[in-house]
């Protein structure tokens, strides 16, 4: 169920929205970033590594949203990490009363059923001033910003030219922008685009969080339409984006998440004063 994309990085890409799970080989054993979403999948991804021989050494959440956040039993016991901001996210998010109940409501019922609520989110906040995951293999590079997600990382394995980019820079999903945590989404989007831009010399293989593996043309244009798609939000022109278009994979939600998007920002500019 493994594809490797470069030396040494595999990913699975699962039946639910196109999520991909990240395998990185290191000395003694694995990094997975993101593991995935549906048990049987993790179940199985865990059978894989163990005919491997391939113990999981680490995990990392690229973001606190619920299909980020996920584990399995069968992957062991290794510290999780995410970013220090990602880390507290979840934590206030997990200390409320009734959060399980919360965060299900956005997770279609069969996957809900399949999930380890208690493995849920124990994600170690790394500090900010940390630049890469402490682990025994190829140099994990936190690229850490501010769109899409309270603490949202990229991470980039520079000796295997791969970026796995999170929920950014994807060819099915646009842009989903953080509508609730930042005073300025609009540029702590652009700010995000412009630092993955900054890393993109280095890229031979993007891994999005959701969608194709790209090769490093794929970098560019992949920023420059996730660019084009948010300067048109800002300026509340048509996107002329191929992923809202009437055949794309995205066609039944996706509009929908552009016309929230839109609302939102005409109501925050109303709010502020500024001119929309
Ligand atoms: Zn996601």
């Amino acid at each position: 169920m493994l594809r490797q994309v470069a030396e040494g990085v595999l990913t699975h890409e699962s039946e639910f929205c196109q999520s991909n799970a990240v395998v990185v080989h290191g000395r003694a054993g694995v990094l997975i970033i993101d593991p995935g979403v549906q048990g049987h999948e993790m179940a199985a991804l865990a059978n894989d590594l163990r005919e491997l021989g391939r113990p999981v050494v680490a995990g990392f959440s690229t973001h606190p949203h619920w299909d980020h956040l996920l584990w399995h039993t069968g992957l062991g016991a290794a510290p999780r990490y995410g970013t220090a901001r990602c880390a507290a996210a979840v934590r206030d998010e997990l200390s409320a009363a009734g959060w399980q109940a919360r965060i299900a409501e956005w997770i279609p019922p069969e996957i809900a059923e399949q999930i380890s609520w208690d493995l849920f989110g124990l994600i170690t906040g790394l500090p900010a001033e940390m630049a890469q995951i402490p682990w025994d293999g190829p140099h994990a590079r936190i690229v850490e910003h501010q769109a899409h997600a309270p603490g949202h990382a990229a991470l980039l394995i520079e000796e295997r030219g791969v970026l796995v980019a999170g929920d950014m820079l994807s060819d099915v999903l646009i842009p989903m922008l953080d509508l609730d945590d930042t005073a300025d989404p609009i540029e702590d989007y652009l700010a995000a685009l412009r630092l993955l831009e900054g890393v993109a010399g280095d890229v031979d293989v993007l891994v999005p969080g959701h969608g194709s593996v790209g090769g490093a043309d794929q970098v560019r244009a992949r920023i420059d339409q996730d660019r084009a798609y948010v300067h048109a939000l800002r300026d509340a022109g048509v996107p002329g984006d191929p992923r809202l278009g009437p055949s794309a994979y995205g066609k039944d939600f996706l509009p929908g998440v552009h016309a929230r998007q839109l609302q939102q920002l005409a109501q925050r500019s109303e709010r502020d004063g500024t001119p929309g």
